[in-house]
C-alpha cells in the first residue's frame, strides 16, 4: 500500500494536522512540528503530544506514513560556523520533537554553500552534522530531500545525496525523499514511461530504493532542467499527469508516504482520490 496525503497545516497545534489529514481522506501526511519560518519555538505541550498520539491511533495512521518537515531556515552546510551551529541546534530540536510525537522520520533539505565554499566542502559539513545529530538523539530516520538546485542549494544531483549517505556512520538512520517537481527542475525527466524508468534506474543505481522513505508528489510550474523550484497542481504543470500514474503503479514505492505539496489545498481531496485511482488498474 501507499500512504497518500498532503502537507497539512498544524496551525493551532500539531494535533490539528491529524484532523486536517482526515478531512481530505489522506492515509498519510506531512507537517511542520513548529513554525517553519522561526528559529525558536515553545516545546510541545504534554497535552498536545497526547492528543496527537490519540488521534493518530483513532484514525489508523501509522508512523511509516507520516513525514514531518523541518524548518526552512536550517542549513547544516552553512559556511559560517556560528550560523551552522545555530542550524545544528535547531535541527536537533526538530528531531527531538518528532521523537516526542512517536514519529519515525524527519524530512530536510541538505543545505546550501552560499557560494562561499565548494560543493564538496558543504556536503562534508552536512555529513558531519548528520553524524553528530544521530548521536545526540534517539532513533528518528533523517530523510534528505532532492532539491531543484535553485540558488546554491545542494541535493539537485542523486550523487550529492549518495555522497552524504556514504559518510553517515549509522545507515539505519538516513533516508531520502524524492520531490517530483524538484528532480524534474533539476534535470531528471519523468514525463514518459521511458524517461521515468531511466530516472528511477539512475536513482536505484546511485542511491538505492532501500533508502527511499517518502516522496513529494508535485507538478512543476518551472520548466524541465530550469533549476527553479515552483510547484503546481497535478496535471496542470510541465510534468503532466502520466508521471503520477507511473509512480502509483511502481511497487518499489510501496509503504512510504506520498505527500502532495501542490498549490491548491482546496483540491487536495480530489488529487488524493485521483492518485489512488491510478493504483487500482
Ligand atoms: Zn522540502
Ligand atoms: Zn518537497
Amino acid at each position: 500500500m501507499k500512504y497518500v496525503g498532503a502537507h497539512v497545516s498544524a496551525g493551532g497545534g500539531v494535533e490539528n494536522a491529524v484532523k486536517n489529514a482526515v478531512e481530505i481522506g489522506a492515509d498519510g501526511f506531512a507537517l511542520f512540528t513548529k513554525n517553519q519560518r522561526q528559529w525558536v519555538a515553545k516545546p510541545l505541550s504534554e497535552k498536545s503530544i497526547n492528543k496527537f498520539k490519540e488521534l493518530i491511533d483513532e484514525h489508523g495512521f501509522s508512523a511509516e506514513g507520516i513525514l514531518p518537515h523541518d524548518s526552512y531556515l536550517i542549513n547544516l552546510g552553512h559556511p559560517e560556523e556560528e550560523k551552522r551551529e545555530k542550524s545544528y541546534n535547531a535541527f536537533v530540536d526538530e528531531i527531538r520533537r518528532v521523537e516526542q510525537l512517536g514519529l519515525k522520520y524527519l524530512n530536510f533539505h541538505p543545505g546550501s554553500h552560499l557560494k562561499k565554499i565548494t560543493e564538496e566542502e558543504c556536503l562534508d559539513l552536512i555529513s558531519e552534522n548528520i553524524n553528530r545529530a544521530i548521536k545526540d538523539t534517539e532513533y528518528a530516520v533523517l530523510v534528505l530531500e532532492t532539491t531543484a538546485g535553485q540558488g546554491s542549494n545542494l541535493g539537485y544531483k542523486f550523487e550529492h545525496l549518495a555522497y552524504i549517505i556514504d559518510k553517515v556512520e549509522d545507515k539505519s538512520r538516513i533516508g531520502v525523499c524524492i520531490d517530483t517537481a524538484h528532480i524534474f527542475a533539476a534535470g531528471y525527466d519523468i514525463r514518459t514511461k521511458e524517461a521515468y524508468d531511466k530516472t528511477m534506474k539512475e536513482f536505484d543505481e546511485i542511491i538505492g530504493f532501500k533508502y527511499l522513505k517518502g516522496m513529494h508528489i508535485n507538478d512543476s510550474k518551472a520548466k524541465f532542467a530550469s533549476r527553479v523550484d515552483r510547484h503546481h497542481s497535478l496535471g496542470k504543470g510541465e510534468i503532466g499527469i502520466d508521471a503520477f500514474k507511473f509512480i502509483m503503479q511502481d511497487e518499489r514505492i510501496d509503504n512510504i508516504p506520498l505527500v502532495l505539496e501542490t498549490i491548491e489545498p482546496e483540491i487536495w481531496a480530489e488529487e488524493i482520490k485521483l492518485l489512488k485511482s491510478f493504483a487500482d488498474v
